[in-house]
């Protein structure tokens, strides 16, 4: 995905607004904050100081992340019929073993 001006913009902003040098506390400018990776919905920003120079990688997304997992559709276990029943009804009349043994078949 193409990143845009507006978006790096919105990220620069944000970084300017809230953050400060780590080293120094002097605030950013968005001048300051450039994008120098965008994986999907992941930013890495690189924010250099306008004073002493220090930079400071910042990892952002553009979406919580969660919004990005796949929506299972709820497992419907299958009805036991007769069929069902008569079978495991033969299985166990020869299975020699625990309930961790009939798990583990
Ligand atoms: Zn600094």
């Amino acid at each position: 995905m193409a990143v845009t001006g507006d978006e790096t913009a919105e990220f620069a902003a944000y970084v300017s607004r809230y953050m400060a040098c780590e080293q120094c506390g002097t605030p950013y400018v968005p001048e300051n904050v450039v994008v120098v990776l965008r994986e999907d919905i992941r930013w890495t920003l690189l924010a250099t100081c306008p004073v002493c120079d220090h930079e400071r990688h910042i990892v952002a997304y553009d979406c919580p992340p969660y919004l990005k997992l796949r929506v299972m559709e709820p497992v419907i276990p299958a009805r036991v019929t007769q069929a069902t029943v008569d079978g495991w009804r033969k299985y166990l009349a020869t299975f020699d073993g625990d309930v961790y043994d009939l798990l583990a078949e």
